[in-house]
């Protein structure tokens, strides 16, 4: 990486977690924040990925626990991990999400 862009992701980065510590990413529309830091944090080599996917198998393999033991709340439906990585589950019969791990 060259030394322009490597101080335009670190100014990036700034600003982002400027905007992480005001509570932005917390908005409704704030998601991209916190995904866009995790990103530019990880293109400067702070976040090693291995560390990331092994968290994210981790998740995946709890999750998989989870969603066969646990039922809809609403309708008792059949529950799906959102996406790789996600705590949450969605029920495949009324779309209902639930926060499956914490
Ligand atoms: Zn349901």
């Amino acid at each position: 990486m060259d030394k322009a862009a490597n101080a335009h992701l670190h100014r990036q980065l700034v600003k982002l977690g400027d905007m992480i510590g005001d509570g932005l990413h917390l908005e409704p529309d704030g998601k991209w924040i916190s995904k866009e830091y995790r990103q530019v944090a990880q293109a400067l080599g702070l976040l090693p990925k291995e560390d990331r996917s092994a968290r994210i198998e981790a998740i995946n393999k709890q999750m998989v626990k989870r969603v066969a033991d646990v039922k809809c709340g609403k309708c008792n439906g059949e529950l799906k991990q959102t996406r790789s990585g996600a705590k949450r589950a969605k029920c495949q019969s009324c779309g209902g999400l639930w926060q499956l791990l914490k």
